[in-house]
């Protein structure tokens, strides 16, 4: 799988694993991993006699020659290691097959677990090589199959996760890109063998389909490129595909008649270094403002494997507000609410944020979709709150389409995150300063954390203040920039 993301990906997790380095992001989406495949072996461990093989103990040899015995017991091996056709897997589930079935009386159902709501084209790679290096190793497969959470699942509690997984079969799939399959293996295998890491670039590769956790190591090791064509917004379609076979790595590179007016303006501003305000537009688009002007900003979570009765897989529960009012004489003002109890947050949320909003004034948020689509979801599952609701919602003015459309400096990168805007206008506000938590990746770990039954008293509100200094700086930052704007005419 390193390798269809980069062959020097490949060589680098062979001949240099101690250089990666994994994002904040990376390791939310390996918590959520590890917590539906923990799941995921109860749920194919029927008769409770299945094995699981601890790579971290046993070590990859060890693991291959304790899966071997363990196929002659014919009981359900989880992490099972493979080899053949020149190649291992660590399958995350492999079960006798039912006698009579397809594959014959003693084959095996193999199961590949996805913590994803849907099934990915990577899924389909990853999957056609497990069965590949399975089928090589000479293990009957009755069928293949991708076990990926299914977001119409609704847990009704008592740890019934019954239904939690969809499956997905790919059996014929699988069998059919057997040949593709070994060109990889012999390629990977060129690759490894290599005594040299293969002179690749950074490029589009480095993202797709995750962020390379070689990143950071191969850009230092790059001569810099001045304007990166990665800080081009929306970087998408056919114009990634010509940046990708064009081999194209500097804005100045790219043609000007392929951009948007958009990605023109970041081009011209990036290569100049002078930020671009649009004063006239901005003032327009601010000018409407009821007082008090209010700032408000959410925080929510997601969860893979729902916790709290009648809820599904990835439903957005928001468990944080922050609120900054400013009236028409500048008195700043400060509202919050954060709710760390464990229960399910819909509701303390609603009512704790119509208890708090001023029932007048202007209401401005960053990215309005985010915002909205959690106050209608709430709308629609508390009736009686089900009007204020609504009224709050038409009161949303989206700031970030006013930024989007009027300014950009150089510094932001091509990207309009509030942590890339602020510090353009606003210095002596950065949320590189925050300790603990500083984006929405770390709040959601901070929150999980904190609701655990089994963390501290102490650490829950170390935890509680670094989400509440976290969404507190961005409703200032909503402020200090909607001032600043204003300001600038
Ligand atoms: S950072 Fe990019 S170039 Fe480097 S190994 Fe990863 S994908 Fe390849």
């Amino acid at each position: 799988m390193a390798l269809r993301q980069c062959p020097r990906r490949l060589w680098l997790e062979v001949h240099h694993p101690e250089l990666k380095q994994d994002p904040p992001a990376s390791k939310a989406r390996f918590a959520v991993g590890d917590l539906v495949g923990e799941l995921a072996r109860s749920l194919y461990d029927v008769e409770e006699n299945g094995q699981l093989i601890d790579i971290e103990t046993l070590g990859v040899e060890g693991g291959i020659a304790r899966t071997s015995a363990l196929l002659e017991r014919r009981v359900p091996i989880f992490e099972a290691g493979l080899q053949g056709g020149g190649g291992r897997a660590f399958v995350d589930v492999l079960r006798p097959s039912r006698k009579g079935a397809r594959g014959g009386p003693r084959s095996w159902d193999l199961i590949e677990v996805k913590s994803s709501a849907s099934l990915k084209g990577s899924h389909r790679d990853d999957v056609a090589i497990q069965s590949y290096v399975a089928r090589e190793a000479g293990i009957p497969l009755a069928s293949v199959k991708v076990a990926h959470v299914d977001p119409r699942f609704v847990y009704r509690g008592g740890d019934d996760y019954q239904h939690l997984l969809h499956e997905v079969d790919l059996t014929s799939e699988s069998q059919a890109r057997h040949q593709e399959v070994a060109e990889w293996i012999a390629e990977g295998q060129a690759v490894a063998d290599r005594p040299d890491v293969p002179p690749i670039q950074t490029g589009l590769q480095c993202r797709t389909p995750h962020r390379c956790c070689f990143l950071d190591h191969c850009r230092t090791l790059e001569t810099p490129v001045a304007f990166p064509v990665e800080w081009l917004p929306r970087l998408q379609g056919s114009l990634r595909e010509h940046v990708r076979t064009a081999a194209i790595r500097d804005l100045r590179d790219l043609p000007d008649t392929l951009l948007s007016p958009r990605q023109l303006r970041v081009k011209e501003h990036t290569l100049s270094g002078e930020p671009y305000l649009d004063r006239v537009g901005a003032q327009a688009d601010l000018a409407d403002v009821r007082w008090p002007a209010l700032f408000l900003d959410f925080e929510a979570v997601q969860l893979a494997v729902p916790i709290w009765p009648n809820t599904h897989p990835y439903q957005m529960f928001p468990f944080q507000f922050s609120l900054h009012t400013l009236t028409e004489d500048g008195a700043v003002g400060h509202q919050e609410h954060l709710d760390l109890s464990g229960a399910e947050p819909g509701r303390a949320f609603a009512e704790a944020l119509l208890a708090r909003v001023p029932p007048a004034g202007t209401v401005f948020v960053w990215n309005a979709s985010f915002e909205l689509a959690q106050i209608r979801a709430l709308s629609m599952r508390f009736a009686d709150l089900r009007g204020p609701l609504q009224a709050l919602e038409s009161r949303l003015v989206d700031l970030l389409k006013v930024v989007e459309d009027r300014y950009y400096h150089p510094r932001q990168k091509g990207s309009w995150k509030l942590k890339r805007v602020l510090p353009t206008l606003v210095p002596e506000l950065d949320h590189a300063a925050l300790e603990g938590v500083n984006d929405g990746h770390m709040a959601v770990l901070a929150y999980v954390e904190a609701i655990q039954p089994d963390t501290t008293p102490a650490r829950k509100q170390e935890l509680a203040q670094a989400l509440a200094d976290y969404c507190r700086l961005d409703t200032e930052a909503l402020l200090r920039i909607w001032q600043a704007l204003r300001a600038a005419g």
